[in-house]
């Protein structure tokens, strides 16, 4: 097998290994990582899954990324160990499936990529000595995930920035309980403000003897791992060789992008529907090939979905043959009538979240979160232009409704139980900084604790 090589989307940096691309986050010219051609799983290979466990599964797609740099064996001990918590996909009606992603440590799906990262990651990081710190800017629970999936490892350094008005309570403290090598800064900005600034350090040459990587979906880390979880729910609900319809809450559309890896992959898929809140930039781009970012990011109930302009699009654009630069510039068209073909994209208010959530309860008994009620408005948006025609779909629930409590609380007057592990942190005290948006003194702040 030839390995997998990883160009940048602005195509003027030497391609790279997963090995290099996972720990260099960005590429140099300020593009970001994919590969340059998808391996592909053959039908029967696909349809082996079905008698697989999720890290069995996760192992054989992942694999042929990590040829000539890790066995399949040793994939085969991090996958096991990585993915120790449940996948419940429950039934909605005929063949309309919920897909829980929220039992992991920090009880959203981002658990499913920094689990893995970060154990890819530690692994090349003892491999050559080295230190790196994991510099990631986060809208809730990427933070979250990342701090508790690389807390205690050897040679690894992270810092979180978070947007200190946009997150809730239980998700600042999944961070800020954290000590040792995890050092939580709160911004008094918007998530983009934090992503900015993280963007310009890994592009400030005064910051190059800091090695950085970022753990946020610009890295190709996490992505792939994501791409799995669409493998699995298909081998428990499609037959071999039937496509299925994934409904996907979207924000930086890095959840979205693995099932696009997977289909990319082999794996049939009629359509991945890009369900997003007041932040319409994506649908309207599908719709008229216009893209404008909204500046600033519009505030919503699905507040991890946030986001004004999904770095990832710039990966989405490159694949349909296009070219959207770091700032959401776009140099060459991508092919919008296969994106259309391929993909749906709905605006889902929170009014209508709101809706889409009681319904969702009174009509199937299944308790959603606020980005969960989007997948399931966006979905149902979707019908309206296209038949199912028996087959399988899959709504994505990306959270725990207990992270997520107020719309629970409105509709019913109760508030459903923490997970253990969550409500233990209730009562640990908090240790983080604050700051500005002013990228000067982020940047102090970093050379200071780099010492
Ligand atoms: C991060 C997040 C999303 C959005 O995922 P993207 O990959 O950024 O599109 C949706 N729901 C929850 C709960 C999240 O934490």
């Amino acid at each position: 097998m030839t390995p997998v090589l990883f160009h940048s989307t602005n195509r003027q940096s030497p391609p790279v290994n997963l090995r290099e691309a996972l720990l260099e986050g960005q590429a140099p010219d300020l593009g970001l990582y994919f590969p340059q051609a998808f391996p592909r799983l053959t039908p029967d290979e696909i349809a082996a899954f079905q008698k697989l466990a999720y890290p069995e599964i996760a192992t054989r797609v992942l694999t042929p990324y990590l040829d000539g740099i890790l066995s399949e064996e040793v994939l085969s001990g991090l996958c096991r160990d990585a993915y120790t918590f449940d996948v419940p996909i429950e039934k909605a009606y005929d063949r309309v499936y919920l897909m829980r992603l929220d039992r992991g440590p920090t009880a959203s799906f981002k658990d499913f990529a920094a689990q893995m990262m970060a154990r890819l990651i530690g692994r090349f990081i003892q491999e050559d000595g080295r230190q790196l710190t994991i510099l990631t800017a986060t809208s809730g629970d990427t933070g979250s995930a990342v701090a508790h999936a690389f807390h205690n490892l050897p040679g690894i350094r992270v810092v979180v920035l978070f947007p200190e008005a946009e997150i809730s309570l239980r998700q600042r403290k999944l961070m800020t309980v954290l000590t040792g090598n995890v050092t939580s800064v709160a911004i008094d900005g918007k998530f983009d403000d934090c992503q900015a600034m993280v963007k310009r350090a890994f592009a400030d040459p005064d910051l190059d003897h800091i090695p950085l990587s970022s753990a946020n979906s610009i890295n190709i880390g996490r992505l792939l791992p994501q791409s799995v979880y669409y493998f699995y729910a298909a081998s428990r609900l499609a037959q071999p060789g039937e496509s299925i319809v994934f409904s996907i809450p979207s924000g930086n559309f890095g959840d979205m992008m693995g099932a696009v890896v997977a289909r990319e992959m082999g794996l049939p898929v009629k359509k991945i529907i890009a369900s997003v809140n007041d932040n319409d930039e994506f649908p309207r781009f599908l719709a008229t090939g216009v893209y404008q970012k909204v500046v600033p990011s519009r505030n919503s109930i699905s507040n991890a979905m946030n986001v004004g302009h999904p770095s990832n699009l710039a990966r989405l654009v490159a694949l349909y043959g296009g070219h959207m630069d770091e700032a959401g510039r776009i140099h060459a068209p991508p092919d919008l009538r296969a994106m259309r073909r391929d993909l749906f994209s709905s605006s889902v208010s929170d009014e209508r979240t709101r809706l889409a959530f009681l319904e969702f309860w009174e009509k199937y008994q299944l308790l959603l979160e606020p980005h969960g009620a989007v997948a399931w408005q966006g979905f149902k948006d979707w019908l309206e232009t296209e038949s199912l025609a028996g087959r399988p779909a899959v709504l994505i629930e990306t959270a725990d409704p207990a992270k997520f409590p107020e719309l629970i609380e409105q509709a019913f007057g109760w508030s459903p139980d923490a997970p253990p592990a969550m409500s233990a942190m209730d009562t640990m005290p908090e240790r983080y900084d604050r700051m500005g948006t002013d990228y000067e003194a982020f940047k102090r702040f970093l050379l200071a604790h780099h010492a």
